[in-house]
């Protein structure tokens, strides 16, 4: 080979090199370029690794400050609950559901004080018997055993019920414990030593007071009791001595021990009633009664201390309104004994006007009663007013410190009211008169409102001639209530110019100055008037007597008696019906007592016998001397056995029987003999006479199987109806001829 050959090929080897080495080059450059673009990334790689690490050292360090923080206030917290727990004075510990002890603070642990024993990791079992066996608790009478059994059952409830226990050192300690979450337990031991100390003053302070209260009843009892027994006495001597001949002088003062004597009762009987009402003993006794009778009643009885003082009591009766209810009777008259009393202690001249009206209660037979009682007295001055209705409480002033009481009268009525759930008020005027109501619902013990229709279609018009302002008044209202149309006149010459023919119903008062009623009723007959006429009159027996008797229709008697006025209406009204609506009742409504059976003398017969036993030498005397009269066989026994001795020795028809009396008393001298007579199947008739007034005691003596009751001081009358109530077939009739019961 040439050298050109070899130059060429050596040429081209050069170039082949130098192409390869270009072509590495190019190579090594990528492969650099590659590394170089590697290495940054992986450089920025590292550098953001490298802030990362950094941000989580950062946190770190904030994590481990933030505990340690909280790691703080956690100690800080634990630190003051505990503190807390300690400064109460209650014991507070916790146990886990196994019963044992976390943690307690010093109160708890205090009562096991001394007791290593008693430390967190104990169990409840364990302190029930440290407990027992230290005499920490006191237990009483309880076995230990049964004691921490019952403990331990009430523990693993799952709700324990608070326990009171009681430590050794007398305090009292309640023990409260509360299953939480995972059957932990928190206990708390409160310490109630001073509430159940207050509790146990309360209690003996309220047992003190109830006993203070009670002898404070049985003291009144017994001073009643007291005051009774000689007051039977007095009451029923000066009675007796007034049926004797006595000189004017004599009398005079045999009536004033009398009155005197009574006057004491009612306040002995006031004292008591209102110490009654104070201890919640006093109870309302209800029964059908007459409430207009009631009232008549008690007009006939301040009628003559009115008439003294020159004084009109007028009743004023709603002429629509039913009289029978039900309520208590003795109460209520009670309540109006004071409040008209009252009126006519306080007035000095004009009248005492009774008003009764009545509305019924709306969805129900029940009428609301509005009582009035109003007088044209000394009145009450206004910053009084309010100040009567409390105990003993009297208006004090010259005017009135002449008058008598004792100032209960109306603190009692407004008591009694309150107890009939009804309201009481007053109105007055200083120098003006005053007005005392009352209002309270009762039912109806009688069919509604009698029947009242025709009435006004027959009589359409009347005039009344009456002086007396309040009686016309009266009339007016109770003929308007029955759509009469009326027209009313004070005097004779004034009623002469109302003499029209179209009048039904002329009402003339009898004793009218210039012109009496009769004479009136001529004139009225003189215009050939055909009206009715009804003549009103203080004295009806001297009015039916008199020859001009013929003029009017019907005389009727002042007080007039609603149910007389309205039976006289009728008549004149519908003369054929009239005769029979009111029959079997008196001519005051009310319906008349069975005729006495007539018993005719038996000479054959036996006399009644009578054993009263009384231990009282002095009421002996009074029970016979008020029964002297009387034939029968009386005789005394001197206490309780001697008066069960008799009653088997002597056989009486009834017994009156004293029911304190020394050794066998009353109530046990009434069992015995009902016992004895459980064997013979008789019964004699028991009358209790006794001074208590409390009323426990009228059941008591009941029970005790007497059949009656009687209080002291005794009334003849009422011992006489005893008597006669216990008359049988064969007996001598007790009183005869005209010694009837007065
Ligand atoms: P007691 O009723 O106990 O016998 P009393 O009548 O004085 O005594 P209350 O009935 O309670 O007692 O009356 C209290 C007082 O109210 C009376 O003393 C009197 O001052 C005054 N008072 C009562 N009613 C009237 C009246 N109708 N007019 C004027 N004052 C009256
Ligand atoms: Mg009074």
């Amino acid at each position: 080979m040439s050298l050109a050959d070899k130059l060429a090929e050596e040429r081209r080897a050069r170039l082949a090199a130098e192409r390869l080495l270009e072509q590495k080059q190019a190579e090594l450059h990528a492969a650099n370029r590659k590394l170089g673009t590697h290495a940054r990334a992986l450089s920025d790689e590292i550098h953001e690794t490298r802030a990362e690490v950094r941000t989580v050292r950062d946190e770190n360090e904030r994590v481990r400050s933030d505990l340690t923080l909280a790691n703080h206030k956690v100690e800080v917290a634990e630190r003051r609950l505990w503190l807390s727990i300690e400064t109460i004075q209650d014991g507070f510990a916790f146990f886990d559901a196994d019963s044992r002890m976390i943690a307690a603070n010093n109160s708890w642990l205090g009562v096991f004080e001394g007791l290593e024993a008693v430390t967190p990791g104990v169990s409840y079992v364990e302190i029930l018997q440290l407990a027992t066996e230290e005499g920490i608790v006191d237990i009483g009478d309880t076995p230990p055993r049964a004691w921490r059994e019952r403990m331990l059952d009430r523990w693993q409830s799952p709700d324990p019920e608070p326990e009171v226990i009681r430590l050794w050192n007398g305090e009292y300690v309640k023990l409260v414990d509360q299953r939480g979450h995972g059957g932990d337990v928190v206990s708390l031991a409160l310490n109630i030593t001073e509430t159940v100390r207050y509790e146990q003053k309360l209690q003996d302070a309220r047992r003190k007071a109830e006993a203070a209260n009670r002898a404070k009843s049985s003291f009144l009892a017994n001073m009643s009791h007291e005051i009774r027994t000689p007051m039977n006495g007095v009451v029923g001597m000066a009675d007796l001595l007034m049926d004797t001949d006595l000189a004017e002088e004599q009398r005079l003062y045999a009536s004033t021990i009398r009155n005197s004597a009574e006057a004491l009762l009612v306040i002995i009987n006031d004292v008591l009633d209102y110490s009654k009402i104070e201890a919640d003993k006093l109870v309302l006794h209800e029964e059908p009664f007459d409430l207009e009778r009631t009232l008549h009643e008690l007009v006939l009885l301040v009628q003559p201390r009115a008439r003294d003082k020159g004084l009109d009591v007028l009743l004023d009766y709603d002429i629509l309104l039913p009289t029978q209810f039900v309520g208590d009777p003795g109460r209520i008259r009670q309540v109006l004994t004071n409040l008209v009393g009252n009126a006519v202690k306080f007035t000095e001249n004009g009248h005492v006007l009774i008003r009764v009206v009545g509305f019924r209660e709306r969805d129900s037979d029940d009428m609301r009663l509005h009582v009035s009682v109003e007088d044209t007295g000394i009145g009450i001055p206004a910053d009084k007013i309010d100040h009567v209705f409390g105990e003993f409480n009297q208006v004090d002033s010259d005017e009135n410190r002449k008058f008598e009481g004792t100032g209960l009268g109306l603190a009692i009525s407004r008591r009694l009211i309150s107890l009939m759930d009804g309201e009481i008020w007053v109105d007055s005027e200083e120098g003006g008169g005053t007005t005392f109501g009352f209002a309270i619902t009762l039912p109806l013990a009688e069919a509604p409102a009698p029947e009242f229709r025709g009435l006004s279609t027959a009589l359409r018009r009347a005039l009344v001639v009456e002086s007396h302002a309040v009686t016309r008044s009266v009339m007016e209202r109770q003929l308007d209530l029955l759509g009469v149309e009326t027209v009313s006149c004070s005097s004779p010459a004034e009623a002469v110019s109302h003499f029209t023919r179209d009048l039904d119903l002329v009402i003339v008062d009898h004793d009218m100055p210039e012109l009496d009623g009769f004479d009136l009723a001529r004139r009225l007959r003189d215009t050939n008037s055909d009206a009715d006429i009804l003549l009103l009159t203080e004295n009806a027996v001297r009015a039916e007597q008199d020859t001009r008797r013929g003029d009017v229709q019907a005389v009727l008697q002042k007080p007039l008696a609603r149910s007389a006025f309205f039976s006289a209406l009728q008549s004149v009204a519908r003369p054929d019906v009239a005769e029979t609506p009111e029959a079997g009742r008196g001519d005051d409504g009310t319906p008349e007592a069975p005729p006495l059976p007539v018993v005719p003398p038996d000479h054959d017969a036996r006399l009644m016998r009578v054993l009263a036993a009384e231990d009282n030498r002095t009421n002996r005397l009074v029970f016979k001397t008020m029964l002297k009269n009387l034939d029968i066989d009386l005789r005394f026994a001197e206490d309780g056995e001697q008066a069960v001795a008799l009653f088997q020795s002597f056989g009486p028809d009834i017994i009156f029987m004293d029911i304190s009396m020394p050794g066998v008393d009353g109530k046990e001298a009434g069992r015995q003999i009902r016992r004895i007579e459980a064997e013979t199947a008789g019964h004699v008739p028991i009358v209790a006479m006794t001074a208590h007034a409390m009323d426990g005691d009228k059941d008591g003596i009941l029970a005790a199987g007497i059949d009656e009751y009687l209080t002291k001081p005794l009334r003849k009358a009422d011992l006489v109806t005893m008597i006669e109530k216990a008359v049988t077939d064969g007996m001598h009739a007790p009183v005869t001829g005209g010694q009837a019961a007065s």
